[in-house]
């Protein structure tokens, strides 16, 4: 496998890169996480990825995590022919609720839309590519002119931004797919178009029923949700910055600010922060990106982005591997100058696991260690040191898989799991050394940071932090 980069990634898997071969070029080039997104696909599609990213990666030796992204309540179109529909810039367009194309109507999944937009508000298609004005609306339907035109494909996202909509956060298809989500034990759960940290009650309720928790992601991509940042960041375990729709919501010349205060804001609350959408957009279909994607690429990394995304490069482009590998060689390129300073938890007297996390990053920065070995149950030991961003790798020793799994998301962590709970001192010491030689990461003479909540391993109960030479 490659060297992998400190930040992770994540890939969403579509036709492009379902295939084993596929899956299993995507994880020996940085794929850390594979993003299933549920606006598209069925079941038994999603349920075949999941079964095949879990078999290959644990041929691998390897942990890659689960990501159900659910589709919130987004609108959008029903199913057009495969090659899409052309919309001429001037053209006149008639949009209806619907499931199929017909009688060149566009179909649109949302039963309210003909008494919930009006004359003079704007559609955009497509991600905000294609905009339509509404002349008027007859009956049921709704006739627009076409300002900026394009090609349409089918599920394409409909953004109604002027418009007051009565969407519920939270659909029956999301309760439907999170319910199979959570038989198949994904390991992060992302909502679309949340607003508050309302809209993430009815995830939540599901969740805290089901017996293997997945951590909880909001998708920042509407104006409401940069305003109620602070109270949603409290209700999640992570963020995801959706730019793709974010640009369509808010005028697109905000979004890089948005973006970096996102960022400073999920780190300062000490949560975890996705950056995503068109990151390499023009690998679709190049097998090199722009010089403008690479620098965006970077400065993402710089800012503090915990994970980066490719969506339709990875997903339905051609060249998804290149893409994958592409990421990761920016993110280790840039990753040796981010700052020192990056925003930072701001009082993690709060919470001593986060306390001891960032001891144990400080020592292991003075005694120039290899790596910092945090021996974890529930993952929160080895993310809390993440959260101080040290100079070295990160080793995650836990007996639980599903904690290996979690941990894919969190920067610099390598997790490996023990076969059992390790409860006694020179077990534990026993087990940093042998493991952390294992990864190839330390060699004999190196100095390690050995960091844990013994004696009971309880989260939260980080209490520890050892020096040790190998
Ligand atoms: C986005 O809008 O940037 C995003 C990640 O969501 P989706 O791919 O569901 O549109």
């Amino acid at each position: 496998m490659n060297k992998r980069s400190m930040t992770r990634i994540v890939c969403t898997i579509g036709p492009a890169s379902a295939e084993p071969a596929v899956i299993r070029r995507l994880i020996e080039n940085g794929l850390s996480i594979a993003r299933l997104n549920f606006s598209h696909g069925t079941h038994d599609f999603h349920r075949e990825v999941i079964c095949n990213v879990r078999a290959i990666a644990k041929e691998m030796g390897a942990y890659v995590g689960i990501l159900q992204d659910l589709q919130g309540p987004k609108i959008r179109l029903g199913n057009l022919p495969e090659e899409g529909i052309a919309l001429a810039s001037g053209q006149r367009v008639i949009l209806k609720n619907s499931l199929n194309y017909e009688n060149g109507i566009l179909p649109v999944v949302y039963p309210n839309l003909h008494r919930e937009v009006a004359a003079g508000e704007a559609i955009l298609l497509s991600d905000g590519v294609i905009e339509l004005d509404v002349v008027s609306i007859v009956g049921d339907d709704v006739i627009c002119k076409t300002l900026n035109g394009g090609q349409v494909f089918s599920h394409k996202g409909v953004n109604l931004p002027s418009s007051n909509l009565s969407v519920s956060s939270f659909s029956e298809k999301d309760r439907q797919d999170l319910i199979m989500g959570l038989e198949e034990q994904v390991d992060f759960v992302a909502l679309s178009f949340v607003r508050s940290s309302d809209d993430l009650t009815g995830v939540k309720d599901l969740i805290n029923q089901a017996e293997a928790k997945p951590r909880l992601i909001a998708k920042i991509e509407k104006p409401q949700a940069v305003k109620n940042i602070q109270s949603i960041l409290k209700s999640v375990d992570a963020v995801m910055v959706a730019r793709g729709d974010l640009g369509v919501e808010v005028p697109l010349e905000q979004v890089p600010i948005i973006q970096k205060e996102i960022i400073a804001a999920a780190r300062t609350a000490g949560k975890e922060v996705i950056l995503a959408t068109q990151m390499l957009l023009s690998m679709v279909s190049s097998v090199r990106p722009t010089r403008g994607e690479v620098s965006d690429v970077a400065n993402a990394v710089l800012d503090g982005a915990d994970a980066l995304m490719l969506s339709d490069e990875s997903a339905s482009g051609q060249f998804p591997v290149e893409a994958c590998a592409m990421l990761a060689k920016i993110a280790q390129a840039t990753e040796p100058h981010a700052s020192k300073n990056l925003p930072q938890i701001v009082d993690p007297k709060n919470s001593l696991a986060l306390a001891v996390g960032r001891a144990a990053c400080s020592l292991a920065n003075d005694a120039d260690a290899s790596a910092i070995i945090a021996y974890t149950h529930s993952g929160y030991t080895a993310q809390a040191v993440a959260q101080f961003r040290p100079g070295c790798p990160i080793i995650a020793l836990t007996p639980k898989e599903s904690s290996c799994r979690k941990l894919t998301l969190s920067w610099g962590v390598t997790p490996i799991s023990t076969d059992r709970v390790l409860d006694n001192m020179e077990e534990l010491v026993e087990a940093a050394r042998r493991e952390a030689k294992k990864t190839g990461l330390v060699k004999e003479g190196d100095r390690i940071v050995l960091t844990s909540g013994l004696p009971k391993g309880a989260t939260g109960g980080t209490s520890l932090v050892r020096l040790l030479w190998i």
